[in-house]
């Protein structure tokens, strides 16, 4: 093989989780060739190895099979969603679709996770993630600076509440064009907003 690229491969914000079927499976591996690498990522996708110059075919080749595909790396990755187990309406299934093609794949300082969950059960755990989004009823609750990993842990904490479906994504894009524009370096995302503080996040978040 000559260069490579990494793909993040996922199967799609839907009812009952990350699903794929055993076509998807199949697909995946003949696309990305027998002596590939495979690797399970912690936030529902899979990280395969590609040659550059197939890039683009194998990704038109998996879209087609209803798999989606997204850069890795430096990004904000695909929407680590709950599994709707309230219903793809009471849990809000299209408002996390609809956010997830405004978000993934955004490059930014450093990896975002962005979590949904359907209702305040929130067994995807939103307050760990970057940013989560949580289906109130009928509105959204946004919470920002989850940090789960090394020994300083933290839950994410409540920026705004009670937003509007159509609100969602021109505010989880502000935030982070915000990030974008003011962490220093490679600045953890839960570090940038302990330093810029909630107040301001919360006017950015308008
Ligand atoms: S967050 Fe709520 S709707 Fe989503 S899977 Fe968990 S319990 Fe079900």
């Amino acid at each position: 093989m000559g260069e490579t690229t990494k793909i993040a491969i996922s199967a799609g914000i839907q009812v009952g989780g990350s699903l794929f079927t055993p076509e998807q499976l199949a697909k995946i591996g003949s696309v990305v060739g027998m002596d590939a690498k495979i690797e399970m990522t912690p936030f529902k996708q899979l990280y395969a190895e590609v040659p550059i110059e197939r890039r683009d075919a194998i990704k038109e080749e998996l879209e087609h099979y209803g798999l989606e595909v997204y850069p890795a790396g430096f990004v904000t990755k695909s929407l680590i969603a709950c599994n709707f187990c309230k219903g793809a309406e009471e849990a809000g299934l299209d408002a996390a679709r609809t956010l997830n093609k405004t978000i993934a794949g955004i490059e930014t300082p450093t990896p975002l996770k962005i979590g949904y969950a359907g209702c305040a059960l929130g067994t995807s755990e939103p307050l760990l993630k970057d940013i989560g989004v949580i289906k109130m009823r009928d509105t959204f609750d946004i919470y920002v600076g989850g940090e789960p990993k090394g020994l300083k842990t933290s839950f994410a904490k409540l920026l705004v509440s009670g937003l509007t479906e159509d609100r969602l994504g021109p505010v989880v894009t502000a935030i982070i064009d915000f990030y974008k524009a003011h962490a220093k370096g490679k600045e953890k995302f839960s570090k940038f907003v302990d330093r810029v503080s909630l107040e301001q996040l919360r006017q950015i978040a308008g």
